[in-house]
């Protein structure tokens, strides 16, 4: 038997704090506790990051701060990497920016030879609620046009200053006349490279709008649970926002919302392709369309709402809420299933295509170049009309990945080129799409996801409506910040500056490109979405995170600038959600290495860099067979690795890799076995999702998603991060697995002994109920804020639901070598079962293939 649980159970909460101030970290290895030291990271920024802050409101530290900080990190880089991290993370939380390379080489020819690209994780909307609020216009460079910022060099007696982007010699204008070094604007604070401009536009205070499109398809109990989450919906929205609804079955409705006695609505047939001006000419909505100026009107302070009285009275769709509140509410009440029948072994007939294209001309003819959110909830496949992606017939089901591979999808093509073309149309009209898919069965978001990766939409993915997975997530989508507003902004414009020896050449993430080319923009080496300076995002959330690929065009024997140092800036136009328009101004500087120095190993950051071969590969892998994916990013790391590492050549076991790499090939060995490559589990619904989710997330979630984060809680110690590794499941542990979609809680075998045995409700043992608990409330923290919630499951060694955290642990102990007990023998780890190589054989291959094969 298992004895009795006897061990004095410490609650994590105070053990972990004690580990972080005394740096008592339990034995784990270093990639955990990376791991876990990014996410305490996050939970403790307020306390942690006090401190550096204080530093720059010193008086005498003022101008040249920035400069002095980065040296001094360029002084941690080469000899200490946890503090290298820990200012790698104060960047990200000041300026939401990550770089692969920290130090870049000044000529184009060394450029090329470090394999992996440099990028710029930015995240545009980056939290923070510290910036001062600038009611004023930027002052911007006459030559370049980039933002005034605190690395700009200003002679404060001759009321100047030289840009530093492209070094040209401005004048201030008048009201910057009383300038001086003890009274400086904010936007010239040395705390201040990331600033916001609430800027006085006519426009100020349009409200968002959002359009429900609504499948009614699906099982009675489904859609009452859907019906419910859309009347909370309704009940968050602010008074002045604007809101309509489609349903759609095999016939799409538009709703009128405002109406006086009975509820009407317009129905289109599913199986049509309607245009714009169909439907403008169907809803008498013609005077309207193409003409932003009505849209754009001013919004006096107590005066009606944006959207003057004409739209009102003829738009019966979209009004504000405090118009329609109760009306809608209504007709959300009356919405019902489908009438028309679904004869055995067919599908519904239902008409996504039609009724996704009928919300993009409503909102194109209504709201043209305006923020919008589309929120699209659907309950199975399109079978009929426009952007279908499976027959009626339930006997031929939805296409498999084996399918596409042998060619065998025959609507696939066509619905893409379909929802393309949405998905475009909606780009440029500022327009976001989400999609809720919730069903048993695939959908099509393989087929629809442009519609949210170039719009910046939520997708989410769930089995059905009735579940607190859906419920919560859709919570998340509408959560306030301090100030009351949602999280959620639209219509941002990124516009990317760079000195002069370095080219922007493309970007990965939910963007679109506005092709806008200047001097910044490089001719060649497009990644991504290129030959633009700036992008499109029609809705960003805090998280939103996109990377920016560029080149250095110095040529070889220029010399390097004299101050050895780089500006990179963004400017991020937006719509807040309370109706202002805003502009985020990032600026980024960093140094350019010595020739040949050991600088630009010691400014790589394996996170970032992890991640943006992830989404180059992922990228990749929509184009090309998974093998060549595979083949690419292996003969990377094994030229990252030879060309980094150190080793006597032919000798494997002399070869070893910097501090600041070490991580790195976990990291690819780890993606390489993820979901984002390997598709023979999922579906292309599964695939199109998980990838979406890596395309838009930041660098922490993403490494996550990449590389699970394993704690372990046990009587032995507080509760630790340990190794992601088939060792790690022990009989007397419960584990708890962050793999970003899931959270899995596991009980080994001992626990759940014990828990047969009753301890848990036992009054003696209460250090045991504590052990139980502590997990469960861990995983409440995680789930509470994350988008799309994460699938919890509860298990136990045997469970059938464990396969979850066995497919994620490295298989060090598989039955090929059950030689390898690493628990005393009579209790081995259960042995895990797959065929895929463990990390040790990866990691011996790629050792020896690193030191004979150069490049
Ligand atoms: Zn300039």
């Amino acid at each position: 038997m298992y004895g009795q649980p006897n061990g004095a159970y410490q609650p994590p909460v105070v053990q972990q704090q004690h580990q972080h101030q005394q740096g008592q970290q339990p034995q784990y290895d270093q990639q955990q506790q990376q791991m876990y030291a990014a996410q305490m990271a996050q939970q403790q920024q307020q306390q942690q990051y006090q401190a550096p802050q204080q530093q720059y409101q010193a008086p005498q530290q003022q101008y040249q701060a920035p400069q002095q900080q980065y040296q001094h990190q360029q002084q941690q880089m080469t000899q200490q990497p946890p503090e290298f991290m820990a200012a790698i993370r104060e960047q990200e939380r000041l300026d939401g920016a990550r770089f692969t390379w920290n130090t870049w080489p000044c000529s184009r020819i060394e450029a090329t030879r470090l394999i992996v690209p440099f990028g710029i994780f930015f995240t545009p909307l980056k939290a923070r609620p510290d910036l001062p609020p600038l009611q004023y216009e930027p002052v911007l460079c006459s030559k370049c046009r980039g933002v005034l910022n605190p690395y700009c060099i200003v002679d404060y007696r001759g009321k100047s200053w030289n840009c530093a982007l492209c070094g040209q010699r401005n004048g201030f204008p008048p009201q910057y006349g009383a300038i001086s070094e003890q009274q400086r604007p904010a936007e010239l604070m040395p705390q201040f490279t990331t600033i916001e401009y609430t800027l006085p536009r006519p426009n100020q205070g349009m409200p968002p709008i959002f359009l429900f499109v609504v499948d009614t398809c699906m099982e009675e109990d489904d859609l009452q649970s859907l019906k419910e989450s859309l009347d909370t919906c309704l009940t968050v929205l602010p008074a002045n926002a604007l809101v309509g609804l489609i349903t759609f079955g095999r016939m799409v409705h538009v709703h009128e919302i405002a109406f006086e006695h009975i509820p009407r609505s317009f129905v289109f047939r599913g199986n049509k392709d309607i245009t714009a001006k169909q439907l403008q000419d169907s809803l008498g909505l013609g005077k309207f369309a193409g003409n932003p100026q009505q849209i754009q009107q001013p919004r006096g302070a107590a005066g009606p709402p944006a959207h003057g009285g004409i739209l009102q009275a003829q738009n019966r769709f979209i009004q504000p809420v405090e118009n329609c509140r109760e009306s809608l509410a209504e007709v959300i009440d009356q919405i019902q299933r489908d009438p028309w029948p679904t004869t055995a072994g067919k599908r519904s007939q239902r008409a996504t295509g039609a009724a996704l294209g009928i919300a993009v001309s409503l909102l194109e003819s209504c709201f043209p170049n305006t923020g919008a959110r589309t929120m699209l909830f659907v309950g199975g496949p399109c079978t009929q009309g426009p952007g279908m992606v499976v027959g009626e017939e339930l006997k031929t089901p939805i296409r498999s990945h084996h399918d596409i591979a042998k060619d065998n999808a025959p609507y696939m093509k066509k619905a893409i080129r379909y929802y393309n073309d949405l998905a475009a149309r909606a780009a440029n009209n500022c327009h976001c799409i989400d999609i809720y898919s919730c069903a048993l069965d695939q959908t099509g978001l393989l087929e629809m996801k442009q519609c949210t990766s170039a719009t910046g939409g939520h997708m989410f993915l769930g089995d059905n409506f009735n579940s607190a997975l859906f419920r919560q997530s859709l919570q998340v989508v509408f959560n306030r910040d301090s100030t009351g507003n949602f999280f959620m902004a639209f219509n941002a414009n990124i516009e990317v500056k760079a000195s002069k020896e370095i080219k922007v050449s493309g970007c990965i993430g939910p963007t679109k490109s506005l092709k806008i080319k200047t001097s910044v923009v490089s001719d060649n080496d497009m990644l991504g979405t290129g030959g633009t300076s700036e992008w499109k995002c029609c809705s960003v959330t805090p998280n939103t995170t996109l990377n920016f690929f560029f080149e250095v065009t110095n040529a070889h024997n220029s010399p390097m600038p004299p101050d050895g140092r780089f500006f990179v800036q963004f400017i991020t136009n937006y719509q807040h959600s309370s109706g202002q328009r805003r502009m985020r101004v990032t600026t980024l500087g960093r140094s350019w290495a010595e020739p040949n120095s050991m600088q630009i190993s010691a400014g790589f950051d394996q996170e970032a860099a992890a991640v943006l071969m992830a989404r180059v590969a992922v990228l990749r892998a929509e184009s090309d067979e998974g093998a060549d994916v595979q083949r690419w990013l292996d003969r990377a790391l094994i030229r990252l690795c030879n060309k980094f590492g150190s080793f006597n050549k032919d000798d494997p076991n002399s070869f070893q890799l910097p501090d600041h790499f070490a991580l790195y090939p976990t990291f690819m060995f780890h993606l390489r076995r993820s979901q984002f490559l390997q598709t023979f589990n999922n579906s292309p619904d599964e695939t199109a999702y998980y990838r979406h989710c890596l395309m838009t997330e930041n660098v922490t979630n993403s490494l996550i998603m990449i590389q699970p984060v394993l704690y372990a809680y046990s009587f032995e110690g507080a509760p630790a991060p340990v190794s992601l590794d088939s060792g790690s499941l022990q009989p007397d542990r419960i584990l708890l697995l962050d793999s970003f979609f899931h959270i899995v809680i596991y009980h080994g075998r001992t626990i759940v002994q014990w828990k047969e045995q009753g301890y848990e409700t036992n009054p003696d043992f209460p250090s045991f109920a504590a052990l139980i608990k502590a997990p469960v409330d861990d995983a409440a923290l995680i789930l509470q804020a994350r988008f799309p919630m994460p699938r919890y499951v509860v298990t136990e060694e045997g469970g059938s639901q464990a396969r979850f955290l066995i497919s994620k642990v490295n298989p060090s102990q598989t039955h090929t070598n059950p030689a390898n007990f690493a628990y005393g023998g009579a209790d081995p780890s259960p042995p895990v079962l797959t065929d895929d190589v463990n990390l040790q054989i990866f990691m011996d291959h790629l050792k020896k293939l690193a030191v004979t094969n150069p490049a």
